[in-house]
């Protein structure tokens, strides 16, 4: 589906990003796997080569707008193009009720899952404006819906449904789709290295389906925005979340 197109995946070290990175390689994509964690980065280019994808590691802290430029200036270089991105690095950050909500956790969860998504459209739509392209935020069901104890995620994830929109708005006649992703609970390091067993029971018991999802089950999703089988959408919101919104 993504034959010769380029594309720049943040945050695809690990989880959701590299199932993804994976996924349109396998679709013929010329994969830019960005990550602030060199070695896991590295390793998922070494995985996507094994398999006889095209994919290339540049480092980049999604939360420093120079890093995102340079990250978009790098892909120019070398794949010569930019026809997707994927905004999809994110934090969980602390758990704590709002009014005890640690200053700095706030700050870092804004700037990475919130701003991190702003400068990487800022520089990558300027990249697609001859083109065309098709971007992906990575919002969360909790970009529709709010929970307790992560007032800062909440809110985030709220932000990148309603930039995605708004960004959407500005360049739907200029052929650069933008659209957001919304994931129920899906097995990734994020989640089960920050929960105990009766945590995580308790978190299938939110998804009708009775089970947590697989980053592979998104990757799809993304995959689907990504490629012209969409062409028709942008602005848009979609979950895939097990049913957890339907409640
Ligand atoms: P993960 O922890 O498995 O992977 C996230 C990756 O982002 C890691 O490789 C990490 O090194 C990288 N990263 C973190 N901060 C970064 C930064 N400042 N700059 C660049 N890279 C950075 O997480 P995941 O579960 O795959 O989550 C991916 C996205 O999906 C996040 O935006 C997350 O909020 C969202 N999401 C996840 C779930 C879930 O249940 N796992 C649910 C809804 C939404």
């Amino acid at each position: 589906l993504l034959e010769n197109k380029v594309a720049i995946i943040t945050g695809a070290g690990s989880g959701i990003g590299k199932a993804t990175a994976e996924l349109f390689a396998k679709e013929g994509a010329k994969v830019v796997v960005s990550d602030i964690n060199e070695a896991h980065g590295n390793s998922a280019v070494d995985e996507i080569k094994k398999e006889g994808g095209e994919a290339f590691y540049i480092k980049a802290d999604s939360s420093k707008p120079e890093e995102n430029e340079a990250l978009v200036k790098k892909t120019l270089e070398k794949y010569g193009a930019l026809d997707i991105a994927v905004n999809n690095a994110g934090i969980g950050g602390p758990l704590a009720a709002t009014g005890e909500y640690p200053i700095d956790g706030w700050q870092q969860v804004i700037n990475i899952n919130l701003s991190g998504v702003f400068y990487g459209l800022r520089y990558q739509i300027p990249a697609m404006l001859e083109k065309g392209g098709s971007i992906i935020n990575i919002a969360s069901i909790l970009g529709s819906t709010g929970t307790k104890f992560s007032p800062a995620y909440v809110a985030a994830k709220h932000g990148v449904v309603g930039l995605t929109k708004a960004a959407a708005l500005e360049y739907a006649d200029k052929k650069i789709r933008i659209n957001s992703v919304g994931p129920g609970y899906i097995k990734t390091p994020l989640v089960v290295s920050s929960l105990d067993k009766t945590a995580l029971n308790a978190l299938v018991g939110l998804h009708p389906i009775g089970r947590l999802g697989e980053s592979e089950e998104i990757a799809e999703l993304i995959l689907w925005l990504a490629s012209s089988k969409s062409s028709f959408v942008t602005g848009s919101y979609y979950p895939a979340d097990g049913g957890y919104l339907a409640q």
